[in-house]
């Protein structure tokens, strides 16, 4: 992914300090004494993924979202969300980011939506730190919280004083979800900007639905544009129904926008990829949430996602290398962490997914790049590093010997809080009448429900 250094076939990469040294042929001759040496034979070696836009706190409501009658994802988060303890905040993003882990994603950004108090966002930033990977926490308002509540803005600064750099690790910064004024008034939306931006702070957002009060489309990117809520400091979501006036603003303004594919065809629409990249705007991808449901499988992801744009547009302009591109340094770039991660390229930090492409769905071999893209799978990721540390190892992730499984604490955790809600007469299982498929099968989420937001 560093143009400037391009494919490798036989190379080796030196690591010191969680730092990249090296990256060409025999570089690790040199280096004496208590090496780790991992042997790359057969392998593929990647940048590691980075995942712009994931509400790590609702990855507790995978398997109770589903498509029968009363399992729709709001439907099943107004139903759960009140319930959530504060350890269920904690565990949850454990669990999504350990899913993360175990698929290369050495990035994350949580766009936190439903953040209750101090104590919310603290758990998730220490779930972040607990888990080994990178990333940002952008905080966002308590689930349905009224429009004219705003953001709590004072917990910011708090932010800074109880998470200084060094207890950070070097690996999470901050940023703020903002509704925007689809969702919110003037007074709301004009004060939570001019406070993030005071802060130094990157704004993301949802735009995923039409503002026809503005008489404009996709959250009225031009209007936007207008009162200067874009830039290089704004993130767009989906944007999945921007017209080409939508689009030219986002390029003009330099506004990067995250696409979260697998969700936004299920609920919003197809994904303006080529659009998009064809007017030059600043591109990455991401998960959105696993309750949707989706998973981590990333290769999947792409491949998914190229089959669609050359059937919707005919157009070229999305290859694998380019998708692979997308998932790691425009991903890094979007964050403002191009110049520390995103490509394999020595003075970066050590965020690395090596996959072994002798199996059998990779081989006979060609192009690495065309055929993780067409035929790579999750199951070929043997080792995944984030900032130097191992995470993932021979197929399997690592786990200190007094480290709790997030896996196992996190399902745990779910029936926990399904039972509190059992027990509140908030939750039952959907009756399971597969009898009759046609009607136990519901379509996508109405217009007004929109996405996953
Ligand atoms: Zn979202």
């Amino acid at each position: 992914m560093d143009p400037a250094i391009g494919d490798i076939p036989r190379a080796d990469i030196l690591i010191r300090s969680g730092q990249i040294i090296d990256v060409g042929p025999h570089t690790a001759d040199r280096e004496t004494g208590d090496v780790q040496t991992i042997d790359g034979a057969g392998t593929v070696t990647l940048p590691g993924f980075v995942d712009t836009h994931w509400h790590l706190w609702n990855s507790l409501l995978r398997g109770t979202v589903g498509d029968r009658p009363g399992t729709d994802y709001f439907t099943v988060k107004r139903a759960l969300a009140p319930h959530f303890e504060l350890e269920d905040f904690y565990w949850a993003a454990r669990l999504g980011l350990a899913e993360a882990a175990g698929g290369g994603i050495t990035t994350v950004h949580n766009f936190d939506h439903n953040v209750r108090g101090p104590q919310d966002a603290d758990a998730n930033i220490q779930a972040h730190l607990d888990s080994g990977l990178r990333g940002r926490f952008s905080y966002g308002p308590p689930d349905s919280s009224a429009p004219e509540s705003t953001n709590d803005l004072d917990d910011l600064a708090r932010l800074r004083d109880r998470w200084p750099g060094d207890r950070l690790d070097g690996r999470l910064d901050f940023g703020v979800a903002l509704r925007g004024p689809y969702r919110t008034p003037p007074e709301v939306y004009e004060r939570e900007w001019a406070t993030a931006r005071s802060l130094g702070l990157p704004i993301t957002m949802h735009c995923d639905r039409c503002l026809r009060e503005e008489g404009c489309r996709s959250c009225g990117l031009v209007r936007l544009e207008e009162l200067g809520l874009l830039g290089e400091d704004v993130q767009v979501v989906h944007a999945v129904h921007a017209g080409e006036e939508d689009i030219r603003a986002l390029a003009r303004t330099r506004t990067r926008v995250s696409l979260s594919p697998m969700t936004e065809m299920r609920t919003m629409g197809f994904p303006l990829l080529t659009e998009l990249l064809e007017a030059g705007v600043q591109v990455s991808l991401s998960l959105d949430t696993l309750a949707m449901p989706t998973s981590a499988d990333i290769l999947g992801h792409l491949r998914t996602i190229i089959s669609v744009e050359i059937a919707r547009t005919g157009s070229g302009t999305v290859t694998p290398r380019r998708l692979l591109q997308l998932a790691t340094i425009d991903g890094a770039r979007d964050l403002g962490l191009h110049d520390s991660i995103g490509s394999i390229t020595p003075g970066k930090r050590a965020d690395i997914v090596i996959l072994r492409s002798s199996d059998i769905n990779l081989v006979p071999s060609g192009d690495p790049v065309e055929a993780l893209v067409y035929t790579g799978q999750i199951d070929n990721i043997d080792t995944v590093i984030a900032d130097g540390r191992i995470l993932k190892r021979h197929g399997r992730l690592t786990l200190a010997d007094d480290e709790e499984n997030p896996v196992a604490v996190a399902a745990a955790r779910r029936d926990a809080l399904l039972g509190r809600a059992t027990a509140a007469g908030d939750w039952h299982w959907p009756a399971c009448t597969t009898a009759n498929p046609s009607q136990t099968i519901s379509g996508p989420a109405t217009a007004d429900e929109g996405s996953p937001r």
